[in-house]
């Protein structure tokens, strides 16, 4: 499965850290992410509705309803489809319009495109996903039963799906274990000092040998969290970071 260079990065990162660090920082960003919002594919999947009757879309505020367990995966497939280069606010909304309206493969394959357009609008290239989703949907129901596959390797065959999504979907849709790593994920253990990498492709290679997989699903959203709030791409807040004293990248930066 993997390549020769990636089993040789994994021996080299596996060295710099151990595991009573990482149980620590996965203590501390635990604590830190009650203060943040929580992501809305992680909402979604985690309270398995959307509905007009049950959801607070201004405070990103779900309540619990497992009726519709059955299509969270599917749910979490589109929205965080509808999620990529957009702000979880704009996705919510448009998840809400769109679940409301079309919540499985047949109901929004049978919406003309320009009015699921119209539906997800404003999320970034709404055109281009439009189309995407419904693809997608023709795919799932031609060829997966009008099932949302729940394996990483089915889910790339699917077009516009990439790693990110695949693995959030295993995760968050199914309960099986999934890495998911955007861009927080693949900056901030660089700056601790944890790996040295330079694709999110290397990042979840490396991280899958070295995080114990209980923290896996937990891993993306502190890890978005913190580094929406905290570890900023531009400019972290190191001075306020609770990691600070064992982080690499603040010795560099902080007198
Ligand atoms: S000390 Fe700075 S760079 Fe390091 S984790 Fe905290 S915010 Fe990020």
């Amino acid at each position: 499965m993997f390549t020769k260079k990636e089993i040789n990065l994994k021996k080299i990162d596996i060295k710099r850290v151990n595991l009573k660090q990482i149980d620590l920082f996965m203590k501390i960003l635990g604590e830190e992410y009650k203060k943040f919002k929580t992501p809305i594919v992680t909402e979604i999947s985690e309270f398995g509705k959307l509905d007009a009757n049950d959801t607070d879309i201004n405070t990103n505020n779900f309540n619990k309803n497992t009726n519709n367990a059955d299509k969270i995966p599917f749910k979490v497939l589109i929205s965080t489809l509808l999620s990529l280069r957009t702000k979880d606010e704009t996705t919510a909304k448009a998840s809400y319009n769109l679940f409301n309206i079309a919540d499985t493969p047949q109901k929004i394959l049978s919406l003309p495109t320009k009015k699921l357009e119209k539906i997800i609008y404003p999320v970034g290239f709404y055109k281009t996903k439009a189309r995407r989703i419904k693809d997608i949907c023709d795919i799932l129901i031609k060829k997966y039963n009008n099932k949302v596959p729940d394996d990483i390797d089915e889910l790339l065959k699917l077009k516009g799906v990439g790693r990110k999504t695949a693995n959030l979907v295993v995760s968050l849709g199914y309960g099986k274990p999934g890495l998911c790593i955007d861009t927080h994920c693949h900056r901030i253990p660089n700056r601790w000092g944890w790996i040295t990498t330079k694709t999110p492709f290397e990042t979840e290679m490396t991280l899958r040998n070295i995080l114990p997989q209980k923290y896996w699903k937990e891993f993306n959203d502190y890890l978005v969290a913190f580094g929406q709030n905290v570890c900023r791409p531009v400019g972290p807040r190191c001075y306020e970071c609770r990691l600070e004293k064992w982080c690499r990248y603040s010795k560099k930066t902080v007198k």
